[in-house]
Formats: C-alpha cells, structure tokens, sequence
C-alpha cells in the first residue's frame, strides 16, 4: 500500500509520520522498556545518566524533576515564537549511582546492595507514591520518550540544524557530526527528551530505534522500537499516523481516546496516551461512592481538556462489552496481534 494523506496535519515535507500509543491501563512501571532502551543505546560513555525511555509515577516531579515547569515549546499555535526553556541541573536527573558489586557479591559483606553514596533524587523517585488518602490512594505511570513532534521546538532552537526532522517518517534525529553541543534543544524540549553528553560534547536523544524499523536487523527484519517490543503488557501500539488503516490512526483521529501529554506546549507530539482509569472511591465503610479516584482535573493539566470525552468514550465503550455487545473500540485496545499492533512497512516509502 502507499500512501495518501489525509486529515492528518504532517509536519511540512513530511511524507509520512511514524506514532505510537501507549495505553497507560497496562503499565505496571516494570522498567522493561526502560532497560531496553538503555542497553541498547545509552550503555556509556558520558550516557550515565540519560533515559531516552523513562517511566515515572505519576503524580510526582518526574524526570529530570519538575521538566513539566522547565519551559520551552511554542508561544503560539502558528509556531512563530518559541517560548523560553532552561537546561535542568545535573542533580535533577539524579546522578548515576554506584555500586559496590565487588564487596557485596564476592568478597562476603553481609551489607544490602544499595548506591553508594546518599542519593538524594533519581529517575523515578517517586516511585510508587502518588496521592489521595487511604483507602482513595492512587498513582499511575508515565513512560515517555521523545514525541517526534510535528513542531519540533528543539529543532527551531538549534542554530547549527544539527536536529532535524527526517521527511520519510518525521523521526527527529540529531547529526553528531553538526552538533557542536550548544544545549539549544536541550532548554527548547518542554518534555526534556535531549541530553547533553558531556564526554562527546553533543546532544543525543531517542532516536525511534530507526535502524530496527528500517529493516537492519540480522535478516533484513523490520523490528518495532525495543521499548515496544520488550514490555510485558504489550501497551505500546506503533505505525504511522496517517496510516488510515491502522489502530493509531482509529484511536487518535477516529475515536479520539489517545492524546498527546501537555498539548499546550504546542508541538504537537506524535507519541499519544490512552489515560488512566481507576475504580471509584470508596467510604470509609468500604461502599463505592461516585467520585473519581483520580481526579479529572489532574489528568486534564496533563492530557489538555479532551481528556474528559476520552474517558466517557472508553467508559461508555466498555459498559457496552460489559452488556455483551460489541466495540471496536475495545477490540482495539484489547488486540495481543502484533501484525496489527506493529504496523510499520505500509507506506513503501516510508
Ligand atoms: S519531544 Fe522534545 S526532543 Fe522530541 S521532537 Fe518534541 S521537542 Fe524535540
Ligand atoms: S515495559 Fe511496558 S509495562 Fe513495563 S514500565 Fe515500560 S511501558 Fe510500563
């Protein structure tokens, strides 16, 4: 199949636009992706203490911490100003921890492995915290990675064009021969997804695994992102936005249940998220009472307002299963096929 386009808005020159899903009902926070991602392309060499893919719980500061207030992205919806950003400090990430492996695994210390040293924030910090008062407690997580944004605020900051956006798929990528490690696009990423590596002295980031899906496996095999392929729950669905055909395409454009994270930074991310859902409250006695356990209100400051039709479409939706009828809907959220799941060799070109 090849493509024509759409309703979709593609970045100028774009040809297509490769997307992902994450429903974020599945995540259990095992940092399989995380790992993943990590192996295979930040193992060293000034990458300590960089995640392409991290997952964070939610409600919590995030990482690097509080990037949600750090800046950056657009002042408008024309994308003619950019909005002024700040590079995060070092400790906000957390710094890399050590390990005494040696003394603990070999030479009989009685101690538990834990970092050296007297952490005081990390990736992921917050894990498992979240908010409310017992028995309404609650917390999800937020696996993100780059977006590969439509309007990229990092790509405008950069005054070499060393980041750019690549027409065949809109993967965003930076030239490590062009960089020369100004921090443009690190301070103009409201998301933070670039990081400066210190020991090259140029800004790298997730790259959308682009070798994997362009086929350049052992055998010549198109691969999803690892993030995609490696998570237990298999809640990452993966092709092209404007691929009319596939589940992004229904659950973004049709449906309208999977939205980007902080749609006011205006640059339009290509990564979107099926929102969280939790039982009701309950009362103290144990009865369910009809309020929201994760207030609407603060998913609304992360996914913009069309969270609340998203999730009165997914609750009517599964209501409807629940009386035995069909959704298509759910049979979208529900499908394990990966040929359906991973649709990356539509478009020929691409
Ligand atoms: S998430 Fe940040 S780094 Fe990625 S394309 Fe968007 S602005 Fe650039
Ligand atoms: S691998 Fe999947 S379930 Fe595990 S943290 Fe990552 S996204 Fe969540």
């Amino acid at each position: 199949m090849s493509g024509g386009t759409s309703e979709v808005d593609l970045a100028e020159g774009v040809s297509h636009q490769v997307a992902m899903v994450m429903d974020l009902n599945k995540c259990v926070g095992c940092q399989t992706c995380t790992v993943a991602c990590k192996t295979l392309w930040t193992e060293g060499g000034g990458r300590e203490y960089m995640y392409w893919n991290n997952v964070e719980t939610k409600p919590g500061e995030g990482y690097p911490r509080n990037w949600g207030e750090s800046g950056g992205g657009w002042k408008s919806a024309e994308h003619g100003e950019r909005s002024p950003g700040e590079i995060p400090a070092q400790g906000d990430y957390g710094r890399a921890w050590e390990f005494d492996h040696e003394a603990i695994m070999y030479d009989g210390s009685d101690e538990p492995l834990r970092p050296q040293g007297d952490p005081t924030w990390g990736p992921n910090w917050d894990e498992d915290r979240g908010a409310g008062e017992h028995p309404n407690s609650y917390y999800f997580y937020l696996p993100r990675i780059c977006n590969h944004c439509t309007h990229p605020s990092c790509v405008e900051a950069c005054p070499r064009k060393a980041i750019y956006k690549r027409e065949e798929d809109g993967i965003v990528l930076i030239d490590q021969e062009r960089c020369r490690g100004y921090r443009y696009c690190v301070e103009g990423c409201p998301y933070k997804k670039v990081y400066y590596n210190a020991r090259t002295k140029t800004s790298e980031k997730c790259v959308f695994c682009y070798p994997r899906i362009e086929g350049s496996g052992p055998d010549g095999e198109t691969f999803a992102p690892a993030c995609a392929e490696e998570c237990p729950p298999q809640l990452r669905l993966v092709g092209f936005l404007d691929d009319e055909r596939g589940p992004i395409y229904k659950l973004v454009e049709e449906y309208e249940v999977a939205l980007p994270l902080h749609p006011e930074y205006r640059t339009e991310p290509n990564v979107y998220y099926i929102p969280p859902f939790a039982p009701p409250q309950h009362s103290d006695a144990g009865e369910t009472v009809d309020v929201d356990r994760i207030p609407r209100e603060y998913l609304e400051e992360l996914f913009g307002e069309r969270v609340h039709r998203a999730l009165d479409t997914i609750q009517r939706e599964r209501e409807r299963v629940n009386l035995g009828e069909s959704s298509e809907l759910m049979d979208l959220l529900t499908d394990t096929n990966p040929a359906r799941k991973y649709r990356l060799e539509v478009f020929d070109d691409a």
